[in-house]
């Protein structure tokens, strides 16, 4: 097989990928896209759960200060549209009933003003963090040295509050806090803004606006617009690397020849690529410990939104499970009612394993007790599981032990010789979602066309 030429060669065609790609056009460069799988997105998936009703396995919203893909979305044509959040949240904590919100801040009012203030304290310190070297911040060890679990354990505060606080925090990094450096909590915080905006759904925070006719309408918009420089179904297994040069090696026997290679994939993926000559173990050491967390959301669909005539608004917190937290992601214009419930962190892990027939049956129990009987008839269902995915292996991205930012950090974005790295979990600003996988791809595209003008 005759090798590809092009100046710059990327590996992957995921948001990040894909808008390396459009930059190092745009700059009169020609790029070169390598992708695993047979469709564009990677972390993107939007699939009909019925004719003509998509659902996002996927990544779903933006929120207000995802600057780059509103802006993106505009170029594209592609539409927004509101989160649906009208009507209480749903609360199943602590042994109590589950209660409407309005009754759970009645009863649990103490516990909620105990959690604003540790909210609050998150934010200030996670101001002190530097997003592009966290292990700078003024007390990076003693952060890094302690995982996000204990130093909740060491507020003092009611199970109630503590419990909330897991729930919000698995909400966000999809592993348990016991298991995630303070440091890099803290790093997550201060990439989003504060807490308010990565926890909100309402206004300010990440989760206020969707896509109309589904996410992947972005990736497949931008692949359209590299459509020759594009080649699908072939996985990257061999980086070689000269002082100049890159020869990249596919399964299947493709080859790829360029002068600079950007590896657009999360960094334990790009662990298992084979470079040749090897990469420093400084490098190899942060792959290995870069694990990506896990995350699966299950669709519920019914004839109508029926919550919503009762006055709930789709959101459910429960510390029973098997979800933590649920949606409301109708469509509109569509009379349908969907449900989105999330298993994050261990609820993905385990249940993940199950058949999806026991998953099922298990979110079903717990819908028909936020939602009673009715949610016991949806007409349809889906669910996906990334762990398995052979190009993904976990989502929603790349976390830190302790320990690692401050030993390993520098080498997670910073350029080896010919090789440059992408992906959202390599961002400065929204870190783990698609607005921090726009910034990486743009930042890398910028390293390469300085290099190479
Ligand atoms: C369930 C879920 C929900 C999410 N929800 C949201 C949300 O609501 N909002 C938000 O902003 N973000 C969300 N995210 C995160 C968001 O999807 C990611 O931040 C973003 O899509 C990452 O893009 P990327 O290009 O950095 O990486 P990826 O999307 O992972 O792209 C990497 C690409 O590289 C390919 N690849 C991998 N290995 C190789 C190889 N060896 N050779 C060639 N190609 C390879 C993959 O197939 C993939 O196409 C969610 C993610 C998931 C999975």
């Amino acid at each position: 097989m005759a090798a590809h030429e092009a100046d710059v060669i990327i590996v992957g065609a995921g948001i990040s990928g894909l808008i390396a790609a459009r930059t190092v056009l745009a700059a009169g460069l020609t790029p070169l896209i390598l992708e695993a799988d047979e469709r564009v997105g990677g972390r993107i998936l939007t699939e009909e759960v019925l004719p003509g009703l998509p659902v996002e396995i996927g990544a779903q919203w933006i929120g207000d200060t995802h600057h780059r893909m509103f802006a993106l979305a505009d170029e594209l044509g592609v539409e927004t549209y509101p989160q649906y959040d009208e009507g209480e949240t749903s609360y199943e904590l602590a042994g109590a009933p589950v209660l409407r919100q309005n009754d759970f801040h009645r009863r649990f009012g103490n516990e909620l003003t105990e959690l604003t203030k540790v909210l609050r304290l998150l934010d200030e310190l996670a101001a002190e963090v530097p997003p592009e070297a966290p292990w700078r911040a003024p007390r990076a060890e003693e952060w890094d040295a302690i995982t996000a679990g204990a130093w909740y354990d060491g507020q003092g505060l009611s199970p109630v509050a503590r419990t909330l606080l897991e729930i919000c925090t698995v909400g966000i990094l999809a592993v348990p806090t016991v298991e995630v450096s303070f440091l890099h909590l803290l790093f997550t915080i201060q990439t989003c803004g504060v807490t308010a905006e990565l926890f909100a759904e309402s206004e300010g925070g990440a989760q206020t606006t969707r896509f109309v006719g589904g996410t992947a309408e972005i990736p497949n918009r931008l692949a359209a617009l590299v459509e020759s420089h594009l080649v699908l179904d072939a996985p990257v297994q061999e980086i070689e690397h000269t002082a100049d040069s890159v020869t990249v090696r596919c399964r299947g026997g493709r080859v790829a020849r360029g002068r600079r290679v950007i590896v657009a994939i999360s960094p334990m993926l790009a662990g298992r690529i084979m470079y040749d000559p090897p990469l420093s173990g400084y490098r190899d050491q942060l792959t290995q410990r870069m694990p990506n967390s896990a995350a699966m959301k299950a669709f519920f669909v019914y004839d109508e939104p029926f919550w919503r005539t009762d006055g709930l608004n789709g959101q459910l917190i429960s510390d029973v499970g098997p979800a933590r937290m649920s949606n409301d992601t109708c469509l509109p214009g569509d009379d349908h009612g969907v449900i989105l419930m999330f298993l994050e962190g261990e609820q993905a892990r385990t249940h993940g394993h199950w058949s999806q027939e026991e998953r099922r049956a298990a979110l079903t129990a717990e819908l028909v007790r936020h939602y009673g009987d009715k949610a016991a008839r949806p007409v349809a269902y889906v669910d996906g599981e990334w762990g398995s995915r052979q190009w993904t292996r976990g989502c929603y991205n790349a976390n830190c032990g302790p320990l690692v930012w401050t030993t390993y950090g520098s080498a997670l974005a910073e350029p080896i010789g010919v090789i440059h790295w992408a992906s959202t979990d390599t961002a400065t600003q929204w870190s783990a979602y698609m607005e921090g996988a726009v910034e990486a791809g743009e930042r890398a595209a910028r390293e390469v066309i300085e290099a190479l003008s």
